[in-house]
């Protein structure tokens, strides 16, 4: 019997669109012509294009419009604006995108406040030229090939700033070959990625070399009404685990943290959980990232249009404002609230946790 979608995800068997529109152009590659198949044996509907123009073909309504697009999922071909590389402190020395967009529904999206226009998802038929654009970058960053701490990442490209690669992988398949393009690479390189979802199954039999770290994102069941649409926080961290028995080096992206009531207990309970799926590990590389939560009035604008009726708290009271290198300016914790949540994770993962280096806290 056909499981129904969120069924799905909480099996780890991942996301299935209820539609694959597919630009003219995507159809002359390989990878393009691979995620129809895989699409079309998935039974999911196809669209195919006249044309390089995508269209939506949205509902009036606001609320029908977003789940439309939501579902939708459209094979395009990266432009080489797309194909130049940015950095993306303080995670990778460069952002590397496989796709745009992220299928799940979580009421603190960082994507709400940086890719616009209806939340469709785009998958780049063009990965082979995306991959042979790498090279040009090794050596050339700076937060970890120039970083005294993290030189021995060598040159990082981030695959989850603008989606959630693993989320897309039984459709696209983009993951896999970027994690063996890279295995196969010798130079000091790594690919990086996190994930809310947890269908790890064809990512374990890969030829890696250790040169993809996955990190699993996550936050206490407590926060879990505000992350629609992913696996549970368990199948993630149980999936991680099974990485880390593969060979891979692995991580945990805590973010966002949230700072509402009950945060000290549901976090200690949440890496208590962590350290005991870990316990039987050996030699395991393991890292922790900390990001706390924070939305822009931008950001804020559209999550209020997608979720209104999330409980997320995004008021003023307790926030202070930070201006970015970019002169935008965001919302984040107070000094007291962040110096509060730090030192309690500082410690704490030092004490379940003594293996694991903690890469940032921001
Ligand atoms: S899984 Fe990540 S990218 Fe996807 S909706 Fe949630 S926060 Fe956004």
């Amino acid at each position: 019997m056909a499981l129904a979608r969120q069924d799905r995800i909480a099996a780890g068997e991942g996301w299935r669109p209820r539609r694959l529109l597919v630009t003219r152009s995507s159809l002359g590659f390989a990878q393009g012509r691979a995620i129809v198949e895989r699409a079309a044996a998935l039974g999911v509907e196809i669209v195919e294009l006249r044309g390089d123009r995508l269209a939506l073909d949205l509902p009036n309504d606001p609320r029908r419009a977003y789940a439309l697009a939501k579902s939708t999922l459209a094979v395009v071909v990266a432009p080489p604006s797309k194909r130049r590389l940015q950095p993306i402190a303080p995670s990778a020395d460069w952002r590397v995108d496989l796709a745009e967009g992220c299928p799940a529904h979580c009421s603190y999206c960082y994507l709400a406040g940086s890719l616009k226009g209806p939340p469709i998802t785009r998958v780049y038929a063009n990965l082979d030229e995306i991959l042979d654009g790498l090279a040009a970058y090794v050596g050339q960053g700076r937060v970890t090939s120039g970083s005294r701490d993290r030189a021995h990442e060598g040159t990082t490209f981030e695959a989850s700033c603008y989606t959630d690669p693993l989320a897309l992988e039984p459709i696209t398949g983009a993951l896999s070959t970027t994690i063996a393009w890279f295995g196969r690479w010798e130079a000091p390189v790594q690919l990086r990625f996190t994930s809310k979802f947890a269908d790890v199954d064809p990512l374990l039999p890969l030829n890696h070399h250790g040169r993809t770290r996955m990190r699993a994102s996550i936050n206490p069941p407590l926060f879990g009404r505000f992350e629609g649409g992913t696996a549970p926080v368990a199948a993630r961290v149980a999936a991680l685990a099974r990485m880390a028995a593969a060979g891979y080096p692995v991580g945990l992206t805590i973010a966002p943290i949230i700072a509402a009531d009950g945060w000290e207990a549901a976090y200690s309970a949440l890496l208590d959980d962590v350290a005991a799926s870990f316990a039987a590990a050996r030699d395991i590389d393991l890292t922790v990232e900390l990001i706390t939560h924070r939305f822009t009035a931008a950001s804020k604008a559209v999550l209020d249009s997608w979720y209104p009726g999330s409980s997320l708290d995004m008021g003023a009271a307790g926030r202070t404002t930070k201006r970015t290198k970019f002169g935008t300016e965001k919302q984040v914790y107070d000094a007291a609230t962040m110096r509060a949540l730090r030192r309690f994770f500082e410690e704490r993962i030092g004490v379940v946790l003594p293996a694991a280096r903690i890469l940032y806290w921001t």
